[in-house]
């Protein structure tokens, strides 16, 4: 192997990637931490119920533990044991995937375009890695931090914000300047809402005529109940040009602390080189960057995460998630009838409500803290465009739910609400 030589010239000293100093400082949950401390504090009898944080609470699947003490086992025994695995992951969970995932709702992703990750944090962050840095990028507003900070990270500052609102139903409008790399997240996080069939494909075609490239990060696809609700941008004719795909098991079967999910990037996928215009596949040079940078999810996961898709496993998340659909379903009933604008909680497992009163979403979250003791998430944290709401998670347990919502209406009964 030939190796590239480089001319050395040292500038003396080590020195660091300065992008890290444009991140924005990432205040919110350390800001929510401090401000629950001081009242806990001040007031050490109250018992606070928190709403706040996306992690789930239920255990895993009784078909994950078993898989998972199986694949340990197997890991004690010389004939059986696994050491490195293929780095795109396991052939029997990328099977899995295609047959479960895909061919199940009539797409068609062969085991090739699927990579087994550690979660989707780790791909949705690491995938600019592949990308020229002076793409335009396009995010709505609120997000997911992890794509801008990624960017940021990177070197990239070309982002324009899509705002998504009550006005355009959280779903943003098309950009009119023309943009290289759009990054989408349905169902939404923070919003809860959802992206039909016909507002997809308008992104899709975006993309397509302006040789663009969708980031579709569709961690909670599990939390879709309408039939007609794209659980995959592949579902949309042309996507597999234009799209890759990112998926997680920490909300579809508690995997958070498990890690595990997979992207997709499509053999289809082509994407143009600066200097000449002549076009390169993305799935080559990611599976080059994993093989360089990633050396496989654990057996003992992949065995888990296949778990998933057995009879058995896949009966059981139904309930997991159905536990938290009806909290869901709880919070937005009752915060409806207490007058507030409620949005999402149908397809995902976030409830994003309207401040009542012109409120800011810290006001809002003071005003929850202090007089129902109970803890959300300000929505401005999410982005500018989150001013002015809250977000409140259902992977809680149903009786804090229902106890926090008794608190609340409480605390709001004394005003008229006026949204
Ligand atoms: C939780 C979440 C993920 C998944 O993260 P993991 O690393 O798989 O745990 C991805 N995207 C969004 C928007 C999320 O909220």
């Amino acid at each position: 192997m030939t190796q590239t030589q480089y001319n050395i010239e040292s500038n003396n000293m080590a020195q660091i990637n300065e992008n890290f100093l444009k991140l924005a400082p990432s205040y919110l949950f350390s800001d929510i931490a401090k401000r629950v401390s001081a009242y806990k504090e001040a007031n050490p009898h109250k018992s606070i119920i928190r709403l706040g944080i996306g992690d789930v609470t239920r255990p895993l699947a009784p078909a994950v533990i078993e898989a998972m003490h199986k694949a340990v086992d197997e890991m004690a025994n010389g004939d059986t044991f696994r050491g490195y695995g293929p780095e795109q992951g396991y052939d029997f969970l990328r099977k899995a995937i295609v047959e479960n995932d895909f061919k199940a709702r009539g797409i068609d992703i062969s085991m090739d375009e699927v990579f087994v990750n550690d979660g989707a944090k780790s791909d949705t962050g690491n995938i600019g890695d592949i990308l020229g840095l002076n793409n335009a990028i396009c995010m709505t507003d609120p997000i997911y931090p992890v794509y801008v900070d990624s960017n940021t990270m990177a070197g990239r500052n070309n982002i324009v914000f899509s705002p998504c609102n009550k006005e355009n139903g959280f779903v943003a409008e098309l950009p009119k300047e023309k943009v290289d790399v759009i990054y989408l997240c349905y169902p939404n996080n923070p919003t809860g809402t959802v992206i039909t069939r016909e507002q997809l494909t308008k992104w899709v075609d975006y993309a397509l005529r302006n040789d663009a490239i969708i980031m579709y990060d569709a961690a909670y696809e599990a939390y879709i109940q309408d039939s007609d609700i794209p659980h995959s941008i592949y579902e949309i004719p042309g996507a597999k040009k234009c799209a890759i795909e990112f998926h997680s098991y920490s909300k579809t079967a508690g995997f958070t602390g498990v890690r595990c999910g997979y992207t997709i990037v499509p053999l289809d996928l082509e994407v143009a080189k600066a200097s000449d215009g002549s076009k390169v596949q993305l799935n080559k040079l990611w599976l080059r960057r994993q093989c360089t940078k990633f050396n496989g999810t654990s057996y003992i996961t992949q065995r888990a995460a296949e778990a998933i898709y057995t009879p058995e496993g896949k009966e059981q998340i139904k309930k997991t998630i159905a536990y938290y659909m009806d909290n869901a379903r709880i919070m937005r009933e009752a915060f409806k009838a207490m007058g507030l604008e409620v949005f999402g909680g149908e397809n995902a497992p976030y409830v994003w409500v309207k401040t009542p009163n012109g409120m800011t979403s810290w006001e809002f979250f003071d005003k929850l803290l202090t007089e129902a003791n109970v803890v959300g998430t300000p929505g401005v944290g999410f982005g500018k465009a989150g001013e002015g709401y809250f977000r409140f998670t259902a992977f809680g347990k149903k009786e804090d739910c229902i106890l926090a919502i008794e608190r609340i209406q409480k605390a709001l009964s004394v005003e008229t609400i006026h949204n």
